[in-house]
């Protein structure tokens, strides 16, 4: 068997009003990213991850903001893009896990929505995605509540 490892990591500044969506799934409103999609940093810390794990590079690399096709694109189309790389180089995922840190909102009561939305997204079957959430224990940026970021790894099996 043929496996291969990948990490991501994303953060985004946070500003008043909009909607705030993770991995999907819209989490609080009156509160959003600064960023030219959705700003879904789950989303873009698993493309990183994905294309990490078939040796591609970066989110930055894959969808440039000076190529129209990418420029504001909402992030599901970028998480399209790198299944199709990942399924062109014959692999599938076997596993994902995310770490999800943020200040506010909470976001224990969401973990199991935004698992089983990035499930059905990546057709794996229950139990296929972790979702973890945690605080910055009152640091830096993310402490005060100016940020949030997301850690995954994925671990890709070649089909
Ligand atoms: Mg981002």
């Amino acid at each position: 068997m043929s496996f291969r490892v990948g990490y991501g990591h994303d953060l985004h500044r946070l500003q008043p009003g909009g909607v705030l969506m993770l991995g999907g799934v819209q989490v609080a409103d009156g509160i959003s990213p600064i960023a030219h999609s959705d700003g879904d940093v789950v989303i873009h810390a698993l493309v990183d991850a994905i294309l990490g794990a078939l040796c591609e590079g970066d989110i930055g690399d894959a969808f440039p903001n000076s190529d129209p096709r990418w420029r504001g694109a909402a992030s599901k189309l970028f998480l399209d893009e790198a299944l199709r790389r990942m399924h062109a180089k014959g692999y599938h995922l076997a596993n994902v896990d995310i770490l999800i840190l943020a200040e506010k909102p909470k976001l224990g009561s969401h973990k199991k929505t935004i698992a089983q939305n990035l499930e059905s997204w990546l057709g794996l079957p229950a139990g296929s995605v972790n979702v973890k959430a945690g605080t910055n224990e009152g640091c830096d940026a993310i402490g005060r509540g100016e940020a949030l970021a997301a850690t995954v790894v994925v671990l890709l099996e070649k089909s």
